[in-house]
C-alpha cells in the first residue's frame, strides 16, 4: 500500500462517489485530506465522508504502526509520520469549482488549517442526459462544461501557482471512459471528458520539468448516485452486459488506483490516463469470435 503519510490532499465534489471513496483511501495512507463539496444541502453528506476518513486514518495508521520494523521509531523510513495522527487528518471546505472567488478562497482555507497542498484530485463533475444532441440546450451544454472542464482548470491553476512555489506536487484528474468512447445523449460530457484529456496531457508537459506531475484516471461504470440507472436492476444487468468483467466497478476499485498514481511508487509518470474500466475499451462485441 502506497504511503502517503504527511502529504496533504485537496478532493473536489468529496462529499459523494467516487470523491469520497478516494479522500477515505487516502486518508487510510495517512494523508490529511481536504473534503470539498460545493453547496449547504452537501455538508451532510461531507461531514460523513470525514467521518469515514477519519476512521480509516485511524485503521491504516494502526496498520503502518504494525508493520514498522522492531526498534525503529515513528517518523523514521516507512514508519508512521507527521500529519497520519488521526485527529488532524481532515477539514471540510465548501466551494463550487465553477466560481474563481470560491477556489481561491477554498485553496487559502485548506493552506492555513492544513498546509500546502501536495495533492490535488479533480473529481467534481455532473452529466446532463438529452433526447438528442441536437436538442442540447445551450444552458445545458455550459452546466456540464462549467464543472468538469472549466473547474478541472481553475482547480489545476491555482494548484499549480502555489506549487512552484513549493516543492511541486501532483495533480489528479477524474476523467471517465468518456474522454475515448463517444456518447450520444451526453454530449456535453463526452466533450468535457476529451477537453479533460487536453489538461492532463498538456499541463502534464508543460510543468513536467518543474516538479509538478499531473496524471488522469478514467473510470468505467461506477456504483454512484451520477448513474441514475443503478436503482434499476433490469437497466444495472443490461450495462453490466456490456462491459467484458461483467460488472460495474465499486468506488473504492477507482480510488485505490487514484492513491497508486499519486504516491512516490508513480513518480516516474505523467501526462497519463489509468482506464480503470473493467475491459470496457477493449472494444468489448470483440469479446466473443462473431462468427
Ligand atoms: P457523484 O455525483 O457521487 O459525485 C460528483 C460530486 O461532484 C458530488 O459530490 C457533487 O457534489 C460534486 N459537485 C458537483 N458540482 C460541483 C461543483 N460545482 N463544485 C464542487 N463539487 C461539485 O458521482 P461520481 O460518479 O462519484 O462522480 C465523480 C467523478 O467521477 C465525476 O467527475 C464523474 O464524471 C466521474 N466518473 C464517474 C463514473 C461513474 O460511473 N460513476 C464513471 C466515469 C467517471
Amino acid at each position: 500500500m502506497s504511503d502517503l503519510s504527511g502529504r496533504v490532499a485537496l478532493v473536489t465534489g468529496a462529499s459523494t462517489g467516487i470523491g469520497r471513496a478516494i479522500a477515505i483511501e487516502l486518508a487510510r495512507r495517512g494523508a490529511r485530506v481536504a473534503i470539498n463539496y460545493p453547496f449547504e444541502r452537501e455538508r451532510e453528506n461531507a461531514e460523513e465522508t470525514r467521518r469515514l476518513a477519519l476512521a480509516a486514518a485511524a485503521e491504516g495508521a494502526a496498520l503502518r504502526e504494525r508493520q514498522r520494523p522492531s526498534g525503529s521509531v515513528p517518523g523514521e523510513g516507512s514508519a508512521v509520520a507527521v500529519g497520519s495522527e488521526p485527529g488532524d487528518v481532515c477539514s471540510l471546505v465548501r466551494a463550487d469549482v465553477t466560481r474563481e472567488a470560491e477556489i481561491e478562497a477554498m485553496f487559502e482555507q485548506v493552506g492555513s488549517s492544513c498546509g500546502t497542498i501536495d495533492i490535488l484530485i479533480n473529481n467534481a463533475g455532473i452529466q446532463i442526459e438529452e433526447p438528442a444532441s441536437h436538442e442540447t440546450t445551450a444552458e445545458h451544454f455550459d452546466a456540464v462544461l462549467d464543472v468538469n472542464l472549466r473547474g478541472t482548470f481553475l482547480c489545476a491553476r491555482e494548484f499549480i501557482t502555489q506549487a512552484l512555489d513549493a516543492s511541486g506536487g501532483v495533480i489528479l484528474n477524474v476523467s471517465s471512459v468518456h474522454q475515448k468512447i463517444p456518447r450520444p445523449h451526453y454530449l456535453s460530457y463526452a466533450v468535457s471528458k476529451y477537453g479533460v484529456q487536453a489538461i492532463t496531457e498538456t499541463l502534464a508537459l508543460e510543468y513536467a520539468d518543474r516538479g509538478i506531475r499531473v496524471v488522469a484516471i478514467a473510470p468505467g461504470a461506477t456504483r454512484t448516485p451520477i448513474q441514475s440507472w443503478l436503482h434499476d436492476e433490469k437497466a444495472t444487468q443490461v450495462v453490466e452486459s456490456h462491459i467484458p468483467m461483467k460488472r460495474i466497478a465499486e468506488p473504492e476499485e477507482i480510488a485505490r488506483m487514484a492513491a497508486f498514481l499519486v504516491s512516490d511508487d508513480a513518480r516516474y509518470v505523467t501526462g497519463q490516463t489509468l482506464f480503470a474500466d473493467g475491459g470496457l475499451t477493449l472494444y468489448a462485441d470483440f469479446q466473443e469470435p462473431w462468427s
